[in-house]
């Protein structure tokens, strides 16, 4: 059995919202689990500028929420530094080449 971190009222697992005080519910296990598994496929994805920024990005949103849990605080660190640095390759292999793009013009 969960139960509500706002009013304590028992919830069915699946459960979005609390039946009692309308507050979210939020699944860390799943969203600390996403989160990680979008980080490491971020990390070959980035070649690819476009997989890179949908692998990255929902990678970072994930492990931020996450890391506001204590109990999940360490996975949702290692993930968010990892799309942090994925995100900047990604954006990097988009940029770089833009660039040569521009000097070769000249
Ligand atoms: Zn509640």
């Amino acid at each position: 059995m969960k139960y509500c971190p706002s009013c304590g009222t028992g919830i069915e697992p699946k459960t979005k919202k609390c039946p009692n005080c309308n507050a979210e519910i939020v699944d860390y296990e799943k969203l600390s689990r996403e989160g990680l598994i979008f980080a490491i496929i971020s990390i070959f994805a980035w070649i690819i500028p476009l997989f890179g920024l949908l692998t990255s990005i929902p990678g970072l949103i994930n492990c931020s929420k996450v890391r506001k849990k204590e109990e999940y605080k360490k996975k949702g660190t290692i993930g968010f530094s990892i799309s942090i640095i994925t995100l900047a390759l990604t954006i990097a292999n988009i940029i770089i080449p833009a660039i040569k793009e521009i000097s070769l013009i000249k």
